[in-house]
């Protein structure tokens, strides 16, 4: 049974709500430890947030073989990883503000986990226990700063670059071989569309290789890397990042007010 967690404005307070086979239950308690099912809710109409507030993203950089290629890079030996800050993070719906003078600002649709479980060394065999579910991450760029070298933290780190949700899907088989399709539509064009099976560092091989260099909290997340068919924003733009069986996460696009 695969079920869904949003978090979403209900009667002014900020709450989680669980999805299953499209009925809405409030959640009572933390998702993340002891938590049961509350009053059943309508299924449409809430305002979504993103559904956790991260300590860190992590990032893993060119993860999908056909990425490397169109960046004219060759194939890590090891993940490439870097952090997003929490302060990036906005939810569905909200706007991505394209910071004045940085030149072009990229999209990248990434599956992402979410951390369950505080995890420091963990092993590849046990990674899994430690995963919550899957999300959908916007890994927004401004890819000028980043071909420039002004360095990953400072080209994906602007506020509003981390478009996350529109929920946690716990239950999906995502290490299977067949893989989790990876969308990136902007304006109603499909500009990436890819599968998760392309990746070339698995989820559980990440877990451990990053809890072992730092820990990972609840609500932690991994975005683990963008497809090829990356391009650029424009103000006014509408962006959703898809992937299979967690749903549509989509944005607009502004200008810097
Ligand atoms: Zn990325």
């Amino acid at each position: 049974m695969i079920e869904r967690i949003f978090r979403i404005e209900y009667a002014g307070q900020l709450r989680y709500a669980i999805e299953r086979d499209g009925k809405w239950r409030l959640v009572e308690g933390d998702i993340f430890s002891d938590h049961a099912d509350g009053e059943e809710i309508p299924s449409s109409g809430h305002r979504l947030l993103a559904p956790v507030s991260p300590s860190k993203i992590v990032c893993v950089g060119l993860n999908y073989k056909d990425h490397a290629a169109e960046q004219n890079k060759p194939l890590p030996p090891e993940p490439l990883l870097f952090i997003k800050p929490s302060t990036s993070v906005i939810g569905p719906g909200e706007a991505i503000v394209l910071p004045d003078g940085v030149g072009r600002v990229d999209h990248e649709a990434e599956m992402a986990i979410v951390i369950g479980r505080r995890a420091t060394r963990v092993s590849e065999a046990r990674a899994l226990d430690y995963v919550l579910g899957v999300t959908c991450v916007n890994d927004v760029t401004a890819r000028e700063l980043q071909n420039k070298g002004a360095g990953y933290t400072r080209a994906k780190g602007f506020d509003t670059f981390a478009p996350v949700g529109p929920c946690i899907a716990v239950g999906l088989d995502y290490t299977a071989p067949a893989g989790l399709k990876v969308e990136g539509v902007v304006n109603g064009t499909v500009r990436q569309s890819s599968s998760t099976r392309e990746l070339i560092f698995s989820i559980p091989m990440l877990v451990a290789y990053i809890s072992t260099n730092m820990t990972l909290l609840p609500g932690d997340i991994i975005s683990t890397g963008t497809p090829s068919g990356i391009g650029p924003l424009s103000p006014g733009d509408t962006v959703t990042v898809t992937v299979e069986g967690v749903g549509d996460l989509t944005n607009t696009v502004r200008t810097q007010p």
